[in-house]
C-alpha cells in the first residue's frame, strides 16, 4: 500500500491526545456544556420536564438526555436556545434551508475562534501552508461554507481569495493569474468546473497550479472523488459539517483518505438506530448524533443530524486518535422509495461517476404514471459521443441502465443528454425532483 504523506500537526497536543485523556476531557466539557445549556430557555424547559438535572458523572449518562431535532431550533426561533446574553454574541449563521425554514445558530467570539482553530487544524493536516493561494468557492453569507473556512485559512497564513460560488469564468481567470493552489468547493460545482475547463481546452495539470480541493457540503461518492482527482490533477479531501455544529470542519479527511476524523475534543459523537433511537455498537451504520463540547453561545445536546454513516474500525495510521466516520451515505430524508425499494441518490451517483462516457451532471425525476412509480435518470454524456452514431448512444444507454439496475434493483428510464443540458449548480445540488409529491 502507498504510504500517505504526513504533513504534521497543527495542534499536536489535542490531535494526539491519548484515548483516556480524551475521555476525561470530554466528560469535563460535557459537564460544562450541560450547565451552560441549562441557561437557555429551551433546554431548561426540556430537561426539567424530563426530570433531568445537569449533573452527570460519566459520558454514558448522555444517553438519558432527549435528542434535539431541527424542529426544536425552528420552534425556539430566534433566541430560545441562547445560553448567553446578546451582548456576548458576535456572529449569526443560518442553515442553507435544504429542508424547510432556516434555523439560526449564534456564536460568541470564543466560539468563532474555536471554529477557526478547528479549520486550521483540518487544512494544516492535509498540507496547506503559507504560500498557498486558497480560493474559497463556497457561498459567503448566512451559509457556513464560505466564512467557515475563511478564518481558519487566514489563521494558518494562506492567501485567501474569497471568491464565493458561481461566475466560473472569473474563477478560472483567478486560477491562472493568481496561481491558486487550493480550492474549497462543493462536489457538484467541481464537476461543472471540470466540464467548463474541458470545454475551453484548459489542461489543469499543465496550465494551473491547483493541488488540493477541499470538498463538502453535500454527499458524494468515492467514484466522484477519483474522477475529479483525475480530471483536475489534484487531491480531494472530504470536509463534513452542519450549521448546528458550527459548519464545515466537524470531521475532515486526513492524508490517509480512509474516513474523516471527527474532532472529538469539540463534539461528542454517537451513532443511533434512526428508527428506535438506540445507540448502536461501534461499526454499525446509523444516524450520527452530535453534542457540542465547547460552544458557549448556543450549546446543542444530542443533535440528530439525519446523516447516515458509521465509525471506521481501528486506529488511523496518521497518529490522530479521534475516531473516523465513513463518508456520509446520505441523509435519512434523502432516501426515496420507488416500487417499494429504498434508494439513495448516492447509489446512483456512484454508478454514474464510474462510467467513462458520463460527463458531469445528472438529474433524477420520480413520477407516478397510471398509479405506477417511475424513475428517470437524465445523464450528461461527453460531447464526443454525440456524433450522430445512434447505435453507440443506444449501447451507452443500455450499459447505464443495466449497471444502475444491478445496484438499485428498479429499472430506470435513462435519457442521455449533451453536457450543459441540465442546469449546473454552484451551491448545494438538487439531484432529485419528486413529481409524485407536487
Ligand atoms: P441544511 O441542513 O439546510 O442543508 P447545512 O448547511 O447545515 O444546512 O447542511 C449540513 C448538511 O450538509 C449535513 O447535515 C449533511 O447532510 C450535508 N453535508 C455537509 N458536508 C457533507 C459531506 N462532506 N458529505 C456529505 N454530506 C455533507
Ligand atoms: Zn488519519
Amino acid at each position: 500500500m502507498k504510504m500517505a504523506p504526513a504533513y504534521g500537526f497543527w495542534d499536536p497536543e489535542r490531535e494526539k491526545i491519548t484515548p483516556e485523556k480524551l475521555r476525561s476531557w470530554q466528560l469535563e466539557k460535557l459537564q460544562e456544556t450541560l450547565e451552560c445549556a441549562w441557561r437557555s430557555a429551551f433546554y431548561q424547559q426540556k430537561f426539567s420536564q424530563a426530570g433531568l438535572t445537569p449533573k452527570i458523572s460519566s459520558l454514558e449518562e448522555i444517553q438519558r438526555f432527549p435528542f434535539t431535532v431541527k424542529e426544536d431550533l425552528r420552534q425556539s426561533y430566534p433566541f430560545g436556545m441562547l445560553a448567553v446574553p446578546l451582548t456576548q454574541l458576535v456572529r449569526l449563521h443560518a442553515s442553507s434551508g435544504t429542508t424547510g425554514k432556516s434555523t439560526l445558530v449564534f456564536h460568541t467570539r470564543k466560539d468563532i475562534e474555536n471554529w477557526a482553530d478547528l479549520i486550521a487544524r483540518c487544512l494544516y493536516m492535509v498540507g496547506a501552508r503559507p504560500g498557498d493561494v486558497f480560493q474559497n468557492m463556497m457561498t459567503y453569507g448566512l451559509f457556513t461554507g464560505g466564512l467557515g473556512l475563511h478564518y481558519g485559512a487566514e489563521k494558518i497564513g494562506l492567501l485567501v481569495v474569497p471568491a464565493g460560488s458561481g461566475n466560473t469564468q472569473k474563477q478560472i481567470e483567478f486560477f491562472r493569474d493568481i496561481g491558486t493552489t487550493i480550492i474549497h468547493i462543493t462536489p457538484s460545482y467541481c464537476l461543472y468546473l471540470a466540464q467548463v475547463m474541458a470545454e475551453i481546452g484548459l489542461s489543469p495539470g499543465k496550465d494551473l497550479k491547483l493541488r488540493l480541493a477541499i470538498m463538502g457540503a453535500e454527499p458524494y461518492s468515492e467514484a466522484t472523488r477519483k474522477k475529479l482527482e483525475k480530471l483536475l490533477h489534484l487531491t480531494v479531501y472530504n470536509c463534513y459539517g452542519l450549521s448546528e455544529m458550527n459548519g464545515p470542519g466537524v470531521a475532515f479527511e486526513c492524508p490517509c483518505q480512509q474516513g474523516l476524523h471527527l474532532w472529538e475534543d469539540h463534539f461528542l459523537a454517537e451513532i443511533i438506530d434512526p428508527e428506535t433511537g438506540q445507540v448502536l455498537p461501534e461499526g454499525k451504520e446509523g444516524e450520527l448524533v452530535l453534542t457540542t463540547l465547547q460552544r458557549e453561545g448556543m450549546p446543542i445536546i444530542r443533535y440528530r443530524t439525519r446523516d447516515l454513516t458509521r465509525f471506521v474500525k481501528g486506529r488511523c495510521q496518521c497518529g490522530r486518535i479521534h475516531r473516523r466516520i465513513e463518508r456520509i451515505k446520505g441523509r435519512s430524508d434523502d432516501m426515496f422509495i420507488v416500487k417499494g425499494v429504498n434508494i439513495f441518490p448516492s447509489q446512483i451517483e456512484t454508478v454514474l461517476m464510474d462510467i467513462p462516457e458520463v460527463d458531469s451532471n445528472f438529474l433524477i425525476t420520480l413520477q407516478r404514471e397510471k398509479g405506477l412509480d417511475s424513475l428517470t435518470v437524465q445523464v450528461e454524456i461527453k460531447r464526443e459521443y454525440f456524433t450522430g452514431d445512434l447505435h453507440q448512444l443506444r449501447e451507452i444507454q443500455e450499459k447505464i441502465s443495466e449497471q444502475l439496475k444491478s445496484v438499485i434493483i428498479v429499472t430506470p428510464r435513462v435519457e442521455l443528454v449533451e453536457p450543459g443540458t441540465i442546469p449546473p449548480s454552484t451551491g448545494k445540488a438538487k439531484r432529485v425532483i419528486d413529481k409524485r409529491r407536487l
